[in-house]
């Protein structure tokens, strides 16, 4: 349920655990909704951590703290509308302790770009800049054990120019990252 016919990234963490054997794959979900897909898909995998951070409550209606899968490998982050950016960022380092707990082996990102404030769908405020700092600190934290494995995936985004330019932002801090 959602906007998509096909859960890119689940179908992209099924690719890794069945035909590369990874033990240990981590999704992070920066988009404002709740990956709520996803969440079912992985909620009684424990080779799976699931990490989402999103307006709540909004659409879809899931994603409160409550619901922390089989084996405590969903990490739902809800935050009101009004988010700022500094509000988020400091929300963002429990994700990233999650993520260091776990130590995955490979890290998927559902990157989501419709928390940013010029969106029409959602309530967050994020400015393009926050995303090359989350994509930044994702890959800081990754650095130990992911070892440069970490592939990202567009989610929603729906003010064309917010979308352009925090897409920019991503990929650049993607890129000096290599
Ligand atoms: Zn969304």
């Amino acid at each position: 349920m959602g906007f998509c016919i096909y859960n890119n990234v689940a179908i992209g963490a099924k690719y890794l655990l069945n035909k590369y054997k990874y033990k240990k794959v981590a999704i992070i979900d920066f988009d404002v909704h709740h990956g709520n897909g996803t969440q079912d898909i992985f909620y009684e995998n424990e080779n799976v951590l699931f990490i989402s951070t999103h307006q709540y409550p909004y659409y879809p209606g899931t994603g409160s703290e409550q619901e922390k899968g089989k084996f405590n490998n969903i990490c739902n982050i809800p935050l009101p509308a009004g988010t700022n950016s500094e509000e988020y960022l400091n929300a963002f380092e429990f994700a990233l302790k999650k993520l260091e707990k776990f130590k995955p082996e490979f890290i998927l990102i559902s990157a989501g770009f419709d928390s940013h404030s010029k969106d029409p769908l959602a309530q967050f405020k994020l400015e393009t800049e926050d995303f090359y700092i989350i994509t930044k600190r994702i890959l800081e934290t990754s650095k130990n054990f992911c070892h440069g494995k970490v592939v990202s995936i567009l989610e929603g985004g729906y003010d064309l120019q917010a979308l352009r330019d925090s897409t920019k932002r991503h990929v650049d801090a993607l890129i000096e990252f290599n």
